[in-house]
């Protein structure tokens, strides 16, 4: 079995199998996003809890690449700082730049091969933008 299609059957794993999916019903920031280019539809609920993302689940419709990036997404931040999220996002994105794979991303690092296909990005990256913008609203929160 070839690398690229381990990465292929890890993706097609959190597609049929997603992680993290349903609705937070007392969320500290919910976010909706979408990808007209592709269609993606995507709502965020995260439960933040001090410094940390105690759970975040995200509901969805699209392609196989957004959903399983969502899914890849949440289970690479569930328990974690909201600065280790936003490393997280960078890396992701840089990798999606590079097509230099990271292993730091853990499962996400199975959809470095979108990076060859430029109209992908955006289905790949709508998660992660997504949770980017929730924390924007979060901290605007806080400062309030
Ligand atoms: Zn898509």
């Amino acid at each position: 079995m070839s690398l690229s299609d381990l990465y292929q059957e890890v993706i097609l794993d959190h597609y049929r199998a997603p992680r993290n999916r349903g609705r937070l019903p007392d969320a500290t920031v919910s976010l909706n996003a979408e990808n007209p280019l592709c269609g993606d539809e995507l709502r965020l609920d995260l439960d933040v809890q001090g410094d940390r993302i105690a759970n975040i689940l995200f509901e969805g419709r699209g392609c196989s690449i957004s959903l399983a990036s969502a899914s890849m997404m949440t289970e690479l931040v569930k328990g974690g700082t909201l600065s280790a999220a936003r490393e997280a996002i960078a890396r992701f994105k840089a990798m999606l730049r590079s097509g230099e794979e990271d292993e730091a991303l853990g499962d996400a690092t199975a959809l470095v091969g979108v990076s060859k296909f430029p109209v992908r990005v955006k289905c790949a990256t709508l998660a992660w933008t997504a949770l980017e913008q929730a924390l924007d609203e979060l901290s605007a929160d806080r400062a309030r």
